[in-house]
């Protein structure tokens, strides 16, 4: 396999009339990175992927593969793999003549055709499979051949456009491994898009969080949860999402939405706390801030506890599973790392907190 282009979006701006969908999107993406664009619908993901491919032209800026800009080629002549929510397979075609219609256009021998098309298939696990049509394997079975039609033609770009949200969760968990794990085999740069944040965190090396046409923070998953740039990253990413409050920082803590002792020098005025569901521990009573349990639920290995704060507001908090506190009243103690602070604007602000807050 030969070596993944490192991409460069600089300045894209896209416009369809009088609409701008993208605004001034820069990213560099490395040789062999796998990077997820994440965000909600009408964000702008798919028209950037489009841009890449080629089959939108920019309005403003440039993109380059390898450092060469490929504005002027057409989609054929980029060098690139797609694979759609809508795998698009011929439906009265073989998966092996679907995974080999690339290489038809090109001039090459028939048996050079079975031997890559059964490689590939075999990669992908469907080796057995070549014969059937598209109706007779299953979603992820179409899914694979998909992505094998994708890799056939060797692309130095592997472009994925929500290729997973067709299969249920349990396939959908195991295909995105599959994925992955080929994608690192391969050393082939993708670029990933989704609006499911597990699946970016799970899958990305890196991420672009958009929003509104817009990039919001470019970084690893690790960054994107321990260090989000704004309360929309904050919102967006982590699963159960980040308790996130209105209020006012003053020298003792936060008062808002919720009122919090927090011990160490915050940034004061008006802002917004986000506490991670993770970052609230039960404690020994009175050795924490009281609270009224309002709702458990249990997620299996852990449970989702909602107290009601004794100073007002209410929180959710993720728990181990079998350590569920007994009776209605609870102690909870915050983990500083799990804290974050935002200023009025919602923009990150950071703090030097007392351990144990
Ligand atoms: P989804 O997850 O729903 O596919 P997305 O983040 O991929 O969303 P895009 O498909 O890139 O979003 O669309 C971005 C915005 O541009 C949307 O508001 C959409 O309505 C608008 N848009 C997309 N294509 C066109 C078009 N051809 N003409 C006008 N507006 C368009």
């Amino acid at each position: 396999m030969k070596r993944g282009y490192a991409v460069e979006l600089q300045g894209l701006e896209k416009r369809f009339g009088p609409v701008r969908v993208l605004k001034d999107l820069s990213l560099e993406i490395r040789s062999g990175e796998l990077v997820a664009l994440l965000g909600p619908s009408g964000c702008g993901k798919t028209t950037t992927l489009f841009l890449i491919a080629g089959l939108y032209r920019p309005t403003a800026g440039r993109i380059l593969f390898d450092g060469r800009p490929v504005d002027h080629l057409h989609p054929r002549e980029r060098d690139i793999g797609m694979v759609f929510q809508s795998y698009a397979l011929y439906p009265h075609m073989t998966l092996f003549e679907n995974i080999a219609f690339p290489l038809r256009l090109k001039r090459i021998t028939e048996a050079e055709v079975r031997t890559r098309v059964t490689r590939v298939a075999e990669l992908l696990g469907i080796g057995n499979l070549l014969s059937r049509r598209p109706t007779e394997v299953s979603g992820g079975q179409q899914q694979r051949a998909a992505l094998a039609r994708a890799l056939i033609k060797e692309p130095g770009l592997l472009l994925l456009d929500e290729p997973l949200s067709n299969l249920d969760a349990r396939i959908r968990i195991q295909a995105r491994s599959e994925i992955r794990r080929l994608q690192l085999e391969l050393g082939i740069t993708t670029v990933l898009v989704t609006h499911d944040q597990g699946e970016a965190l799970a899958m990305a090396d890196r991420v672009a969080v958009m929003r509104d046409g817009e990039l919001q923070q470019y970084g690893s998953p690790e960054e994107l949860y321990s260090r989000p740039a704004n309360v929309f990253v904050a919102s967006f990413v982590g699963d159960p999402p980040i308790n996130l409050y209105r209020g006012r920082f003053v020298a003792a803590g936060f008062e808002g939405e919720v009122r919090l002792p927090i011990p160490g020098s915050l940034p004061a005025g008006e802002g917004y706390l986000g506490i991670r569901p993770e970052a609230v521990e039960v404690v020994a009573e009175g050795e924490g801030l009281p609270a009224q349990i309002l709702l458990q639920e249990p997620l299996g290995r852990e449970v989702l506890l909602t107290p009601g704060l004794e100073g007002g507001g209410q929180l959710k908090c993720l728990l181990p599973g079998g350590r569920l506190p007994t009776g209605d009243r609870v102690w909870i103690r915050l983990n500083p790392q799990g804290l974050h602070f935002f200023d009025r604007e919602g923009r990150r602000r950071d703090a030097s907190l007392a351990p144990g807050a």
